[in-house]
């Protein structure tokens, strides 16, 4: 077994053609616990929790790019969290302080979980997924990069370099359910992002599909109902909102919660997000 670490792009892919078996660790904060319970065999580790490339971040004015590398904790922060807040709710219910000190945005969509905090927000942002390989570089919205649950559109030798997510004006939140109330992974979630300039709302769904699902019922039901300039919406906007959140989930029954917990979860965190988007009646 050998350990590369890599410090540059370079190096990384330089590893992973030497070694094309190797597992990819950025803080390992899945990777080890797949170890630790006999699910994952690794041979060869290619470290990229060191690649200057992928733990930085860039803004722009109108996009912030993500590197891989970047942690839960910077992003629970500022900078990044004025212009994510969405991003920055659901990296302050990842684990722990210390899991988010390592764990990694890269690291949430290489496992692609239903149940990952971080994927609802980057559905609802209409995030693009930038990949790399010594072949070349392509990007994808996330949509087309999660493909399963746990599964995704990257290939063999391909590295995740980051996330584009644009800064828009307007509420976002997220909000999860769980069997306690912290360290928990969600039964049920919902990412709720407005955009007041393109008069938007977008509402993405975790751990009740087998993918994030958007619902794009209730968005355009939404966007025709709210009063974007008063910052309104009645209380029957909200509750037929929360019906199509209900609507547009696909849930199952599993150790963790039945199919109608999570369908009724789901509505009442969609109504809640979109009250809190528009306080007014
Ligand atoms: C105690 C505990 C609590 C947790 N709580 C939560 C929680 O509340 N919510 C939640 O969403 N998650 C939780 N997790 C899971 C985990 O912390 C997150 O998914 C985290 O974002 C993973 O990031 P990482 O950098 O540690 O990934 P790693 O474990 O290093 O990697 C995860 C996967 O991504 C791949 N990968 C990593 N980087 C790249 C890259 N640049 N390119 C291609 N593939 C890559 C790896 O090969 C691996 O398959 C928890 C884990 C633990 C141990």
């Amino acid at each position: 077994m050998s350990v590369i670490v890599a410090t540059s792009l370079a190096e990384a892919f330089a590893a992973l053609s030497a070694h094309p078996e190797a597992t990819l660790v950025a803080g390992g904060t899945d990777v080890m616990v797949e170890v630790n319970a006999g699910h994952r065999h690794v041979a060869d580790v290619v470290m990229v929790n060191r690649v200057g490339e992928l733990c930085t971040w860039r803004h722009d004015g109108a996009m912030l790019h993500l590197g891989a590398g970047v942690t839960w904790s910077q992003i629970e922060a500022a900078p990044i969290a004025e212009w994510v807040p969405v991003l920055a709710q659901a990296a302050r219910t990842v684990g722990s302080p210390q899991i988010r000190h390592v764990g990694t945005i890269g690291g949430n969509l290489g496992t692609c979980s239903p149940a990952g905090d971080g994927l609802p927000g980057l559905a609802a942002l209409d995030a693009v997924v930038h990949l790399a390989s010594p072949a070349g570089e392509r990007s994808l919205p996330f949509a087309e990069f999660m493909v399963g649950p746990k599964r995704t559109a990257r290939v063999a030798g391909e590295l995740i370099i980051g996330v584009t997510v644009p800064v828009l004006r307007g509420w976002q939140g997220y909000s999860k359910v769980g069997v306690r109330n912290a360290m928990v992974i969600a039964t049920a979630s919902v990412a709720l992002v407005t955009d007041l300039d393109g008069r938007t709302v977008r509402l993405a769904l975790g751990s009740v599909g087998p993918t994030i699902l958007r619902c794009t019922e209730a968005e355009a039901f939404a966007a025709a109902n709210v009063d974007f300039a008063n910052g309104a919406a009645s209380a029957a906007v909200v509750s037929e909102f929360a019906a199509l959140a209900r609507a547009a989930a696909r849930p199952i029954d599993d150790h963790r919660s039945t199919a109608e917990y999570r369908r009724h979860a789901v509505g009442v965190l969609a109504g809640r997000l979109l009250r809190r988007a528009f306080p007014n009646e």
